[in-house]
């Protein structure tokens, strides 16, 4: 997705060889028609496969996965951090190990916004080492709704989520590779 590619070459911020910051566009302040774009751009590649929800995880793929959703006229349910006291009843809870955090978190849904008839999308905003990506996958499959694919909005091609991910035979949608960051330089794939 060039508007993507170009954003990030103007606004990204590489961190170290395996981080790159992206808080003035997606991260933390939100770029609305970039977001949009990119809702648009996911909700085309998956036009065709009967999408009945989106899921993603709080927070940052919140906004692409609700511009997704509009598009698709889907619902979006995000997976809590940490279960709170007001998630009751039947959960799905998977572990996720955070990179970028270095920490373990539980993601949780609550079992009743998930049928077993649902065609569910799961959007994220990053797929790296692929822990947040597999949890999601891991609470689709608990649900026993069928799992689509995934729409991800920048991979990172050398770490090896993508790669295990697609080589469970899993969908991976990305709209910008970033084959390597080092040195300082965004190198697309
Ligand atoms: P994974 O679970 O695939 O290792 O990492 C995915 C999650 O970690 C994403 O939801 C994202 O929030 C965060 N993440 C991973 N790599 C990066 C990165 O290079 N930059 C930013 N901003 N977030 C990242």
């Amino acid at each position: 997705m060039e508007l993507l590619k170009q954003k990030i070459l103007e606004q990204g911020i590489v961190i170290s060889d395996n981080i790159l910051k992206v808080d003035s566009f997606l991260n933390h302040q939100l770029d609305p028609d970039l977001i949009v774009a990119i809702g648009q751009e996911i909700a085309r590649r998956f036009h065709n496969d009967g999408v009945t929800k989106i899921l993603t995880i709080e927070a940052s793929g919140i906004a692409v996965a609700l511009a997704a959703a509009i598009e698709m006229k889907v619902p979006v349910v995000f997976a809590k951090k940490n279960k709170p006291s007001t998630l009751q009843g039947q959960v799905y809870s998977a572990g996720v190990y955070s990179f970028t955090k270095k920490e373990q978190v539980t993601i949780s849904v609550a079992a009743n916004y998930l049928d077993p008839t649902d065609r569910i999308l799961i959007i994220d905003d990053f797929l790296a080492m692929g822990a947040a990506a597999n949890g999601l996958v891991e609470i689709v499959q608990q649900s026993n709704a069928t799992l689509v694919g995934l729409g991800i909005v920048i991979e990172k091609g050398f770490q090896k989520g993508g790669q295990e991910l697609r080589t469970k035979g899993l969908r991976v949608e990305t709209l910008v590779t970033i084959a390597s960051l080092t040195d300082g330089q965004v190198l697309f794939g």
